[in-house]
Formats: structure tokens, sequence, C-alpha cells
């Protein structure tokens, strides 16, 4: 198996180099060359292992130049590392119903589904580096919107090999979130806040990388810039792995028969978490529909649709922060994976550069609709569906979770599909106090990181660990730069 890019499929790489680089240089995004397959007798066989057993058997099929044993060490050090999971499954399943479960996928260090992949992206990279002879030290550079910074800083802090520096824009993430990242332990981490919002950040790095002087200077001083964002392969892999062990442990529990068909309904922002859904589908794991839920910035639904993608609308900020985004990278992947040929993708995704809009051929649209479902919900309904699963099973959703239970009846009610769904749940409830108090009704608030505290009392369940600890916590980064400044702090850092 090798890999190739989206825009060119006459660019070949192997897993290792496609990992080390991150983006195709046609711009396009990498991906592998075919899908490998599951059969019915290999989750049966899956059932019984645990989840660092299942992503080594996952995991292996799509990296041909990694041994099991290597793999195996990166499943250990990733989820089973004491105080990492909180929870000794990983990824644990919550059934609220015989035909309505959570997956809950922010266990982890940061309380995020991020940190599924980006606990094990780190070993897949120093591994890859290590594989296509690369003997700099990996300068990661993160541009984030609250989530994906923390999640990258727990993920790289201290292995070996990396560097890891993350841009938050001063005004733009929660007070939560900030004080996750500036209270980040590690002696290979660095944080600094931008002047400006996210876009300043983000293109700030995209500056950064794209400067060959700099690029020259950091070589010379044994580092070169490599990124972990979601477009990276080595972050899309470590997801499709809990996808096909939610099926296999379902059917081990006895809630479906093996072959059962299952709907997962997955809370979506820039595609990564829905794609890695739609792989486990194609390798053979018997998902039923993929539902592709959304909040008010909706360009996905009307996608899905449509068949049209245009990013020309109003922005809107809601209380689902990680899924406002209008331009969802890792759509790219999707239309290649339906059979669009790479000249296709590059004449939509310039369309999109330029125009902010495309369409689908009708027999690419056919094939998306064929697996996916899609649907959105504004903030009002979000809080309602937290407030009501609360009330009725004590059940606490956090509002990007609650965005899919919301799509997930709606189709329910519009289709009268009765197939078993898998409910994504992708950040804990304390990451998002402030909303969830508003949900149940709570108007008084705590000051600062007493928030925590008083949604553990309001809901009678302790808070994560990580969180519940941040209050008694040193600030280690008081760090501010205009966006001119962010190429000095990355030399200050080195
Ligand atoms: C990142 C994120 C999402 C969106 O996931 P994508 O892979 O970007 O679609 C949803 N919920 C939470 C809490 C996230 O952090």
């Amino acid at each position: 198996m090798h890999y190739i890019s989206t825009r060119d499929s006459s660019l070949r790489c192997t897993a290792a180099e496609a990992i080390v680089r991150g983006l195709s240089r046609d711009g396009g995004l990498l991906l592998p060359s075919s899908i490998p397959t599951l059969t019915l007798e290999d989750l049966r066989a899956m059932g019984p292992m645990d989840y660092r057993q299942r992503a080594v058997r996952v995991m292996k099929l799509y990296l041909e130049e990694f041994s099991e044993d290597e793999l195996a060490d990166f499943a250990a050090r990733a989820y089973a590392v004491p105080g990492k999971f909180d929870d000794p499954a990983v990824a644990p399943i919550h059934s609220t119903h015989h035909k309505t479960h959570f997956l809950e996928l922010w266990h982890g260090p940061t309380c995020a589904f991020k940190d599924m992949a980006l606990q094990m992206l780190p070993h897949l990279l120093t591994a890859s580096l290590r594989k296509t002879g690369e003997d700099k030290t990996a300068c990661i550079l993160v541009a984030t919107s609250g989530d994906t910074g923390k999640a990258a800083l727990e993920g790289f802090r201290d292995v070996a090999g990396t560097k890891i520096l993350v841009f938050y824009p001063r005004d733009g993430v929660s007070d939560i979130q900030k004080l996750q990242m500036v209270t980040q332990e590690g002696g290979n981490v660095g944080v600094c806040a931008v002047e400006g919002n996210f876009d300043d950040a983000q293109s700030g790095v995209k500056r950064i990388f794209s400067d060959e002087a700099m690029r020259a200077e950091l070589a010379a001083r044994g580092c070169f810039l490599s990124s972990a964002n979601s477009i990276n392969w080595g972050r899309v892999l470590p997801q499709i792995v809990y996808y096909v062990s939610t099926y296999a442990e379902l059917a081990h529990r006895g809630d479906i028969a093996l072959g059962d068909p299952v709907n997962f309904c997955v809370p979506t922002g820039n595609f990564g978490n829905i794609l890695a859904g739609y792989y486990a589908r194609r390798m053979g794991v018997p998902i039923g529909k993929l539902i592709c839920a959304s909040n008010a910035n909706n360009v996905l639904t009307d996608f899905i649709r449509t068949g049209v993608y245009d990013r020309n609308r109003p922005f809107h900020t809601t209380i689902s922060p990680s899924m406002d985004i209008l331009i969802s990278s890792n759509l790219e992947r999707l239309l290649t994976l339906l059979g669009a040929s790479d000249g296709e993708v590059r004449g939509y995704m310039e369309q999109l550069r330029t125009t902010g809009r495309y369409q689908v051929a009708p027999a690419l649209l056919e094939q998306i609709q064929e697996a996916f479902c899609c649907g959105f919900c504004d903030d009002g309904r979000t809080k309602n569906a937290i407030g009501k699963v609360f009330s009725h099973g004590r059940y606490l959703m956090d509002p990007h979770t609650a965005v899919a239970y919301t799509v997930m009846m709606d189709h329910r009610a519009a289709t009268g599909d009765a197939t078993p769904t898998v409910v994504v749940s992708t950040a804990s409830p304390f990451k998002f106090c402030d909303s969830v108090l508003d949900a149940l009704g709570i108007a008084d608030r705590a000051a600062g990181t007493g928030v925590i505290g008083q949604l553990a009392e309001a809901a009678g369940q302790p808070a994560p660990r990580p969180l519940a600890e941040l209050a008694g916590r040193a600030v280690r980064f008081e760090g501010v730069t205009d966006p001119a400044g962010m190429a000095g702090a990355v030399r200050a850092m080195l």
C-alpha cells in the first residue's frame, strides 16, 4: 500500500513519508491508495480485545512499514500510561437506551476527543522521522482556537526529538481553555498569545511555514517545522480505531448481533472525525448511516442535501465552538474516496479558493447520500437537549454532543430509521461549564474556575481531574506577541 495526493494521484509516498509531510507538496491531502478490509470474523475476534489491542490490529493494516511490536508500544504509551485516560476502556460506551449509545471520546488528558489522535500522533511521527532518515528535531507549530492546542501540547510534551509551540488568539479562547494551555507542563513546550483572532494566529503560522529564510535558519540549528493539525493522516488513522472498536464492543456485549447495522451520529467541524467513520464503513464495518451533525454553521448540511458547497454565508459564533467552521478541509479526502478524479478534486478546490463555492457531479452526490445523512441544530435546541437528557436520566452532555443528539432525534423522527445509533460524544461537559449551567437553568455563576465545582455540584458528579486541578496550577506562559512577532517567538523557543 502506498499513499497518494488527492490532487495528483501520481505523487506516491510511504505511510511514514505521509505522516512526516502532513500535507502533500501540491497542496492536496495524502491518503492511502487502497482501503484494507475487515471481515465479520475479524470483528468477532476483536470482541475480547482491549482498546490498545484493537488499535494495533486496525492501524497495522494501514502502516505496512511499522511492526506490530512498534505499534503495541505506541498504543501502550498513548492510551495506557497511568493517569492519562481516566477510564480503562479508553473510549467507553454509555447506553441511555437499548438503541441509543454514547461513545465517550473525552476521557483523555485534555477532556476532548482530540486526545484520541494527539496521544498517538507524536509516536507515529517520531517513528516516521526515524524511518525516513530525518535526524533533526521536529518543531511542531500549532495555531489553535481552543481544543487542538491543549491536546497537541499534552501529546508532544517530553516526547524526545520534538518541540512544540502553540499560538492562541488572546481574545478568542475561553478562560478554561486558556488556563489549560498556559499551565502546560513539560520541558519541550511553549505557549504564546497572539494579539488578534484565530485567523491572525493561523495566518502567522502559515507565514512561518512558507518562509524559506526561516526554514534555512532552523535547519542550521538542527530543527525543521512540522504540523499537528487534522489534515495529517496520522491524526485520521487513530480515529478509525474507535469506530471499529465500538462496533466490535457492541457485538461482543450482545447489544447488537454481529452483522447488524449501526448508525453513528457525529458532531462535525473539519470533517476529520466523521471521515474516519467513513473509512471504517468502507473497511467493512456494518455501519448504516453516518449522520453529519452541524450547528448554525450548517455548510455541510447544505452540501450533503444539495451537492453545493458554499462558504459564502455569515459566520456564527455558537456554544459549540469547535464546530464553528466554514471550510471543512477533510471533505477533500472524501471526494477522492468516492472516486472523483484528481483533476475533478483540483477543480473543486480551485473553485472553493476563488469563489468560495463548488458543486459536485450528480453521481458523486448520489454516493454521498448513500452513506451520509445530515442535520443541524441551533444553540436554543442544543441547550434544551442538555437539560432534557439530564433531567430524564442524569446523563450530562456537552454542547457538541448535544448537537449530535438532537440531529439524531430529528433523523429518527423524519425517517423512521430504527437502526441502533451511536452518538459520538466529543467533549466533557466540564469543558463548557457556562453553557451547560445555562442549560440546567442555573443563572448565578461562580467566579473563574469556580464554575467547574459549581457544575460538579449541580450535576452530582465529579469534574474530570485535569479540569478540577486547574485552579491550583502555576501559570508558566505569559508571553503575548503581535502577529509580526510570531517568528521571533519561534526563534526564542529553540
Ligand atoms: C474538533 C472538535 C469537533 C469537530 O471535529 P472534526 O474532526 O473537526 O469534524 C467536535 N467537537 C469537539 C469537542 C471538538 O474538539
